[in-house]
């Protein structure tokens, strides 16, 4: 097979997917002409067997490298936790540990509104919408009975069928029939467990509705599974007055406008994304979960909310699903995810979506603040100039110094970072 760099390459590689992570690492370096440090770096598995890597998804030629710092100052109903946070992005954990700090005293108190996913069947071409939701309700009993035969083991740990739910939706071809189960998943994410109850129960529901039936899978719009987390932080800790009310103004234009709630609940999802990659869950699936969320009403709004209580401090808040589990997927088989779950040392799903939802309180708090007060980009500054200045090529010592005098002359850009690295060089 010729892929050797050039204008003659192809991307049909057949049997990719058999070869091991080094061989296919080969067969790209060739194709995309990398040089050998690229390839020794990418052949740097770190602290990820390669074997297990292998087998966490599909054609591996390497692993991403993301650090992982941890949350201090934080004290989640009456127990102080450190929160381990994977993210590329500089500001992120400061901003929790800042937001925590100023409220440390009385911490964050936290709920969940249960472990309850949905997995939702799709009938089409339904005679009769309407006798058929009634007939697919009055078979609960069976449907239980089906949906628990799958999982005994979640069963026997006190999970399994809930709730049945029967939806009618007007589409252009037509009304769709759409079964919920509603399934305790309990330690698990559940999308796998869900899935499979779904499945199984899909010739069932086709036989009792008349109609075929299409998709069968989890809903990440997980409603019966919120995390909620709550604060208060006195108006005197946090610089007087005015700065509690900017932060409220700033929630009430989240609240009232989806241009700024995107980039409000982004700084949310920064906290909380962090945490959900650090425990190995699913970061596709909680995001798509809080911004649809989010979006409930018809209009997408923020995620949490800020309110001046009678005693004149920033009452805040934040309610979102959280699919997240301690078993299954990565969380229980990566390393790095295994060790982030024991310095949380949760030993319940709901204990980690409560701490999460908290971490997101914490970050959009602070966030809040920056930019009610000084401006985003100050605090972001220091550290994104030390990135232009690793970008600028500075190593080592140098990277602080470039980073400071970028800084003092407030002027944080790749052009300049080059020159004041050349003066730092010749000095
Ligand atoms: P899983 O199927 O690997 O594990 C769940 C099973 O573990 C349960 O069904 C149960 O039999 C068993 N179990 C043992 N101890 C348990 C305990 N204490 N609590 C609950 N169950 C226990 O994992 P899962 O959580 O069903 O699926 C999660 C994975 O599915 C993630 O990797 C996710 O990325 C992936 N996924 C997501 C989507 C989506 O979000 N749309 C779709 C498909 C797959």
């Amino acid at each position: 097979m010729n892929i050797a760099a050039g204008s003659n390459r192809s991307s049909r590689i057949a049997g990719f997917h058999k070869l091991s992570p080094r061989e296919r690492l080969d067969l790209v370096a060739a194709f995309a002409g990398l040089d050998e440090a690229q390839v020794a770096h990418l052949a740097n598995m770190g602290n990820l067997d390669p074997v297990l890597a292998d087998k966490l998804i599909e054609n591996v030629i390497g692993t991403m490298n993301i650090p992982v710092g941890v949350a201090t100052n934080m004290k989640i109903d009456g127990e102080d936790v450190l929160v381990p946070m994977a993210t590329e992005e500089s500001s992120v954990v400061a901003a929790v540990c800042n937001a925590a700090k100023q409220v440390y005293e009385t911490g964050f108190l936290t709920s969940v509104s249960g472990n309850l996913m949905i997995a939702q069947v799709q009938a089409v071409e339904v005679a009769d919408p309407a006798g058929a939701r009634i007939r697919i309700l009055e078979k609960r009993d069976e449907i239980k009975a089906a949906c628990d035969a799958c999982d005994p083991v979640l069963v026997s740990l006190g999970g399994g069928f809930r709730d049945l739910e029967v939806r009618l939706l007007d589409t252009p071809s037509g009304t769709m029939v759409v079964t919920h189960l509603i399934v305790d998943t309990r330690d698990a994410m559940g999308a796998n467990a869900v899935n499979t109850m779904a499945e199984k129960l899909a010739p069932s529901i086709a036989a009792w509705s008349g109609g075929r039936v299409y998709l069968r899978i989890l809903s990440n719009l997980a409603d019966r599974r919120l995390a909620r987390a709550r604060a208060v932080w006195k108006a005197a800790d946090i610089g007087g007055e005015a700065v509690r009310d900017g932060i409220v103004s700033a929630y009430e234009f989240a609240a009232a406008d989806p241009y700024r709630a995107a980039t409000h609940n982004k700084g949310i999802m920064n906290g909380i994304s962090a945490v959900v990659l650090a425990t190995g869950n699913d970061t596709r699936a909680v995001e798509a979960g809080a911004h649809a969320y989010a979006a409930r009403s018809g209009r997408y709004t923020s995620l949490t909310t800020y309110e001046v209580d009678k005693d004149g401090n920033l009452s805040a808040s934040i309610e979102l699903p959280l699919a997240v589990g301690l078993i299954g997927g990565a969380t229980k088989v990566h390393p790095t995810a295994r060790a982030c779950l024991a310095i949380l040392g949760v030993t319940t799903a709901e204990r980690l979506a409560r701490i999460i939802a908290a971490v997101g309180l914490a970050q959009n708090f602070s966030a809040l603040k920056a930019l009610a007060t000084t401006g985003i980009q100050k605090g972001h500054m220091a550290l994104h100039a030390q990135n232009i200045a690793m970008m600028a090529g500075a190593v080592g010592e140098e990277i602080d110094r470039v980073a400071r005098l970028l800084v003092e002359r407030a002027s944080v850009r790749m052009d300049v970072a080059q020159k004041v690295l050349e003066e730092v060089r010749g000095s």
